[in-house]
């Protein structure tokens, strides 16, 4: 052991100098320059890596494969190293490289009349949404992270985001993929078809796999006519039964107008308006719920705006609702979604947290939150719970903080507690404990425990089928 340790440097050296004639590349193998890419988003996890590589194209990405399959090493594929889970950061033992695709951040073509985009997979999701408004075109993915997360990787974890409600998530925004196998050899899927029966869906095998069965290098994305008007509403509600009774209304009169429906607890606004010097309470009166809804309509404001109005009139008057504002600018509108996005950075600077992204079907929402704040709070009255979410998916962050100044390592100590507290009751409302962020390492052996025997079997199976030598992002998404 000692042996091998002390050998160790000598060997990395010997394999980045081997890398360095297989890859012509941009390539980190310095200390200090790879730290920044072995560690997430929330520095929750760290690991290791021999370097950092940064291809220019698909072949390269190909090369570097091959070179890794050949010396066993195992691959950490990422884009913005935005993920919520863990699953971009590399193991803190044996050799690994961190594959990043940002360099490959074209878009290769633009298809108006098929209302499709094909884009490399390094490209911004928030650069992509510019190049699709330029071109008349919307491309509706749209979440928090949106300045700095990648297509691939939003495609590796079947992102959700904010417009789900009315578009789906990133798999039902995607037509084909390119892939690179575990073997180095370049799958061409990148098909535009809206419909396609040729057999097994190789493109649904690759979305949500967290770059354990390939690397993502090209997608082709689905484009939407732009709209005319977006426009948000911020409303005060006393409890989540009345904030779901909107919903259920307002889908029901308006259905193809919404195209938002977010839950917002008061604990969450107070968080972004401590953190956030520019943020200002859009209500004079506090509620200890808020609800964001967006209208989208493709002729007008005015038309939104009417729709928009008249929905809340009803709820008024049905006494669903204590109070709303509704943006007169589209910098308003943005001012309110402001409040919604910084909540998990807002959380972030306010202390440790304990984090859940549940979903359960949309008529179990209010019973969920009501059944998991009496448990948590029996068995640790001291916890803050910080609620948000898509409500109108069903999806939750139903995650708990500790607040500053809190014992932060007590805090720490009791998370697998707090997460077998919450999970029992998504399991009882035949929910999931990983609804849009993907499993990573921090869900991986819990989810593994919601499987039936076969459904581990068939996983087990395909990842051993795709990456027999299980060279592809090891120890994430299944134990
Ligand atoms: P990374 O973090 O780099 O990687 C994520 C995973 O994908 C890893 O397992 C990685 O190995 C894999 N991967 C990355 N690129 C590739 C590729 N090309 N091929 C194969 N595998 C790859 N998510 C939501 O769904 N909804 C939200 O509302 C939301 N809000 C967020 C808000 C904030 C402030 C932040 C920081 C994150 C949020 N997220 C949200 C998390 C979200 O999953 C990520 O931001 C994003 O989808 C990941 O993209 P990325 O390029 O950063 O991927």
């Amino acid at each position: 052991m000692t042996a091998r340790l002390r050998h160790l440097p000598d060997m990395i050296a010997d394999m980045t100098d081997s890398l360095r004639v297989a890859f012509v590349g941009k390539l980190l193998t310095d200390a200090g320059d790879v730290a920044p890419f072995v560690i997430d988003w929330r520095k929750t996890w760290r690991g290791s890596a021999i370097a950092v590589a940064f291809p220019d194209s698909v072949e390269d990405v190909a090369k570097l494969v091959r070179w890794c399959a050949a010396h066993d090493v195992r691959i950490v594929p990422q884009g913005g190293n935005t993920g919520q889970s863990g699953g971009s950061v590399p193991p803190d033992d044996g050799l690994n490289l961190v594959l990043s695709l940002t360099r490959l951040n074209k878009v290769r073509s633009i298809d108006p009349v098929n209302n499709t985009i094909t884009v490399d997979a390094g490209c911004i999701l928030q650069s992509v949404q510019e190049i699709a408004a330029a071109a008349d075109r919307y491309f509706p993915l749209s979440l928090g992270a949106e300045g700095s997360c990648t297509i691939g990787g939003n495609l590796a974890t079947n992102a959700g985001g904010t417009a789900v409600l009315r578009y789906g998530n990133a798999r039902e925004l995607c037509l084909g993929l390119e892939v690179v196998t575990p073997q180095g050899e370049i799958w061409d899927g990148l098909k535009g078809l809206r419909k396609d029966n040729s057999g097994y869906d190789l493109r649904d095998l690759f979305i949500a796999s967290e770059g354990t069965l390939g690397i993502i290098t090209g997608a082709v994305l689905k484009l939407f006519p732009k709209p005319a008007a977006q426009l948000v509403a911020w409303i005060a509600v006393q409890n989540c039964a009345d904030a779901m009774t909107l919903f259920e209304n307002v889908r029901r009169n308006r259905d193809t107008a919404l195209t938002a429906f977010e839950l917002v607890s008061d604990v969450c606004l107070g968080l972004v308006l401590k953190h956030y010097a520019d943020t200002r309470d859009p209500l004079s009166e506090p509620s200890p719920w808020y609800v964001l809804i967006e209208f989208t309509d493709f002729k007008s404001e005015d038309n939104a705006r009417a729709m928009l109005e008249e929905s809340l009139a009803a709820a008024f008057e049905a006494g669903l609702i204590q109070d709303a504002v509704i943006a007169d600018s589209l910098a308003q509108s943005r001012a309110l979604w402001a409040l919604r996005e910084r909540i998990s950075e807002a959380q972030g600077a306010d202390g440790k947290a304990i984090k859940h992204d549940i979903a359960v079907p949309i008529s179990s929402v209010a019973a969920f939150i009501e059944e998991g704040l009496v448990a948590v709070k029996s068995a640790y009255p001291e916890m803050r719970p910080v609620i948000f979410g898509h409500l109108g998916d069903g999806n939750l962050h139903y995650n708990f903080s500790s607040g500053q100044g809190a014992d932060q390592t007590m805090f720490g100590a009791e998370q697998e507690k707090l997460n077998r507290i919450v999970h029992d009751i998504v399991r009882v409302h035949k929910g999931t404990i990983s609804a849009e962020h993907g499993l990573g390492v921090l869900r991986r052996d819990e989810a593994d425990e919601f499987r039936s025997p076969v459904e581990r079997r068939l996983m087990a199976a395909i990842k051993t089928a795709l990456d027999p030598r299980g060279i592809m992002n090891p120890g994430k998404l299944i134990p």
